[in-house]
């Protein structure tokens, strides 16, 4: 029988670090090790392999998502060597996802802190490519999917939020990826920016819409613990200016035929992440680099693995934490999961991903319903728009 996995691989580093940034991402401006963070991974690979007792000639990868910090700051030809050793471990699905995160300021000229980037990356001593060959490249090695962080299309937004590209940047690198050959790009875009009014916000919307991309991730800024705007909070819009922004860009993004499927993120039909879908389906993945975490059924139980977090550590050695989930914390990581799925989950799946009875479900679905913020269908549920729009109020009531 065959087993289905995703593999997240994490690169830590940054040019700069965007005060809202809670991820593991670290500047590095004496250049990156990126021969030796490879050699890490593989390594990291290995002993997940060995130690989750998945034969890997059963196991079957059908998404890969690297993700960061910046994971374009590497090389294709980097990126290919990687994923060529991925290939000779593990069986890779025929039309496997492979997902990369890509800073714009980190492929394209014409941003204005371009030269950050490339004094950083020249450090390993080769000559940095072109825009168009690192995208060319990237799709060689495997890449079938570009996640583009573009955050704003309003320059001044950007430096609030102190991204390293521009607007116009951003938009030439889609259009460099579009002539690379890459059909399926998502574009990330945030909301509920520093004094951020609505026309503002549906005019940063209408940009992303116009470059006629396959998925949208819109989502709204949040201020988080161990950030720079958490120390020095900039002046966000309030309750009833979000409510608006949020309602309007729903009704926007719908008109244009971009499907909402998970709390944020909107896609063209057929075009759905399936690395996230796997994610939030409570499916198995590995996770390998700096932070990185994995999850996997084992029989009746869940093992879980945490990577090394600081770049330097895990560099020493890539060393990984690994426990069982507890039976108890169960049934609220499956639904802190499924919950932001628009179309929620069936009872058979609940049932088969999580070993429990869909009896353990019947306190939480009551108290939810009482609220409206689920819908029990037939054969299972899904949440309600306010249940979505409140996701963190509805999992108070597991
Ligand atoms: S580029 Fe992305 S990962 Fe890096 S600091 Fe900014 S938000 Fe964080």
């Amino acid at each position: 029988m065959t087993a289905n996995y995703s593999l997240y691989i994490h690169f830590p580093w940054c040019v700069r670090k965007c005060p809202y940034c809670d991820f593991n991402s670290h500047e590095k401006p004496n250049g990156i090790p990126e021969h030796d963070y490879i050699s890490a991974l593989l390594a990291d690979l290995d002993q997940d392999l060995l130690r989750n007792f998945v034969a890997s000639s059963t196991m079957e990868v059908g998404s890969i998502f690297m993700g960061g910090g910046t994971p374009s700051l590497f090389s294709p030809k980097g990126i290919d060597y990687l994923l060529d050793q991925i290939r000779q471990r593990v069986n890779l699905a025929t039309k496997i996802e492979v997902t990369m995160e890509v800073n714009p300021g980190s492929i394209s000229p014409g941003s204005y802190e371009n030269h950050l980037s490339k004094s950083l990356i020249s450090k390993s001593g080769e000559t940095e490519p072109l825009a168009e060959e690192k995208l060319a490249g990237y799709r060689e090695a495997g890449v079938n999917r570009l996640s583009l962080g573009v955050q704003s299309f309003d320059a001044s937004q950007l430096k609030n939020l102190g991204r390293i590209h521009s607007p116009e940047s951003a938009i030439r690198t889609y259009q460099l990826a579009r002539a690379a050959g890459f059909s399926n790009i998502n574009i990330d875009l945030m909301h509920g920016l520093p004094s951020q009014d609505l026309t503002q916000a549906m005019n940063d919307l209408q940009h992303a819409i116009d470059l006629q991309p396959e998925h949208i991730s819109w989502y709204q800024l949040t201020i988080e613990p161990n950030t720079v705007f958490y120390k020095q909070p900039p002046s966000l819009p309030n309750e009833d200016a979000l409510w608006e922004i949020y309602e309007a860009g729903l009704s926007l993004l719908e008109k244009n035929d971009f499907s909402r499927y998970e709390v944020s993120a909107f896609s063209r039909p057929s075009f759905r992440s399936k690395h996230n879908l796997n994610y939030w389906s409570f499916g198995n993945y590995l996770g390998i680099g700096a932070g990185a975490h994995g999850k996997h059924r084992q029989g009746k139980a869940f093992s879980r693995s945490t990577k090394t977090r600081l770049p330097a550590d895990y560099l020493a050695s890539p060393n990984a934490k690994y426990s069982l989930v507890p039976s108890s914390d169960l049934l609220l990581e499956y639904l802190m999961n499924t919950m932001r799925l628009v179309d929620g989950f069936s009872y058979q799946q609940f049932e088969e991903n999580t070993g429990l009875s869909r009896t353990a479900l019947r306190p939480f679905i009551e108290r939810a319903k009482t609220r409206s913020m689920i819908t029990e269908r037939g054969d299972g549920i899904q949440p309600s728009s306010l249940g979505l729009q409140f996701l963190n109020e509805l999992l108070l009531l597991v």
